[in-house]
């Protein structure tokens, strides 16, 4: 039974990087994964996001990489795929983050960067790469990047690779990678079309870890909601929330327009916040980013579409400044906050045409969404109420179906 890091097979140094990194104890994933890898498995793992999947497969890798330690200089060791560039950066980071006290050599390979750039990564040594699909197969066809040397072949958030199209890719890319000695996949679900074939096709009698996180790791998101008259009343909400309430927050706008509207704003306000939306430059997106990482700004505004594929810890507060279309897309957002066991909250803001949306949302959640209130700042339209048209009972024939749910629910209890 692994409940500490101790308990793993890992040197001394990454150990000291571990504890430097803050984390305690290993996440579900991470002690049921490790092991496996460490004992030269393929591994197929499934968890949901947040519990820590990016350490699971790094810690491995650097130990792996310790165990057999490279003789001469050469080409990478270790390939790691990620959907997006976004997710290639953080997994770079985090590897480095981990591999503090070691001397590899951690390197990204990404649309958006220049190839001059890459031309130097390329001539150097290099033990791990984290790279998107599209842009390594790029190099791959101008004999400018060598799988021959790759060990271990990795794919983080499976699942999103899947959906963004990219299985072709990934296929061949797996047969260029054909001389290795293990594949590890990670996905937040095993779910859907196509993931089965797919899995079947790169992993090796993988172990299958399934790792529904224990409830100290389960998300703890506190949600309410506010509603607005009026879009400047909206902008009041979300001054007040962001000046006294949030310590890093996330705002989803619709599109890029209200964006631009609220940025000026926030901006007339001394509120400084960073931005992302669809179509910016890689590096400005980039840049972004890293100001609400390393807490230049505690603001980014952000539609939809530009967050996809971000991954940033320690958000105190999502703010639904605008509401989703739909409600998946709402659990994705608020998805964001309480990472790996910390406590999150999200909020919205509710016009009177947005009412619908919050209650089907609330529908979907299976959770009842409070509304809170700011003083000063109520809302004074009255709360719209949108039934659903239902058939028209008599009171008797409802009493019984009362009565039958309650039955069937008792029955069930008792198996
Ligand atoms: P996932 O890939 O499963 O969505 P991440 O790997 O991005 O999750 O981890 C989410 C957050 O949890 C990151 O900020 C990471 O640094 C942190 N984390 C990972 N492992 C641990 C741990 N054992 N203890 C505490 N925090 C951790
Ligand atoms: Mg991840």
């Amino acid at each position: 039974m692994i409940r500490t890091f101790a308990d793993l097979d890992l040197d001394p140094n990454i150990l000291q990087a571990i504890e430097e990194a803050g984390f305690d104890r290993p996440t579900h994933i991470q002690a049921q994964a490790i092991p496996e890898a460490l004992d030269g498995k393929d591994v197929l793992a499934s968890a949901p996001t947040g519990t820590g999947k990016t350490a699971a497969f790094v810690l491995p890798a650097l130990q792996y990489l310790q165990d057999f330690p490279r003789r001469n200089p050469g080409p990478a060791r270790i390939l790691i795929l990620t959907p997006t560039r976004e997710l290639a950066i953080q997994v770079a980071e985090q590897a480095k983050l981990l591999a503090t006290h070691t001397r590899l050599n951690i390197f990204t390979i990404t649309g958006g960067v220049q190839y001059q750039e890459h031309a130097d990564i390329l001539a150097q040594t290099q033990d791990i790469v984290v790279a998107t699909p599209g842009r390594l197969m790029e190099y791959i066809e101008a004999e400018r990047f060598d799988c021959r040397a790759i060990e271990w072949l990795i794919l983080d958030e499976a699942d999103r690779m899947l959906d963004m199209g990219f299985a072709p890719t990934v296929d061949r890319l797996s047969g260029e990678c054909r001389w290795r000695k293990q594949t590890l996949l990670f996905s937040a679900t095993l779910e859907g079309k196509g993931v089965e074939g797919f899995t079947a096709d790169l992993l090796n009698n993988p172990a299958k870890v399934d790792a529904e996180p224990p409830r100290r790791e389960r998300k703890k998101i506190t949600q309410w909601y506010h509603r607005a008259d009026t879009l400047t009343h909206k902008n009041d909400l979300l001054k007040k929330i962001l000046t006294e309430q949030s310590e890093r927050a996330i705002v989803f706008v619709k599109t890029r327009e209200r964006l631009a509207a609220l940025r000026a704003v926030l901006e007339s306000e001394q509120i400084e916040c960073a931005w992302i939306q669809g179509e910016m430059p890689q590096d400005r997106r980039n840049n972004a980013i890293a100001r609400f990482r390393d807490g230049t700004v505690n603001v980014l505004l952000a539609t939809d579409v530009a967050a996809r594929g971000i991954d940033i810890p320690d958000i105190s507060h999502v703010i639904n400044y605008d509401l989703p279309r739909t409600a998946d897309v709402f659990v994705h957002r608020i998805g964001r906050t309480a990472r790996a066991g910390k406590k999150g909250i999200a909020i919205s803001l509710v016009e009177a045409h947005d009412q619908p949306m919050m209650d089907r949302i609330q529908r979907y959640l299976k959770e009842e969404v409070k509304e809170r209130f700011i003083d000063g700042l109520r809302a004074k339209h009255k709360k719209p109420i949108f039934k659903k048209k239902k058939k028209v009972k008599t009171s008797a024939a409802k009493d019984k179906t009362k009565k039958q749910g309650k039955k069937q629910r008792k029955n069930k209890g008792k198996r």
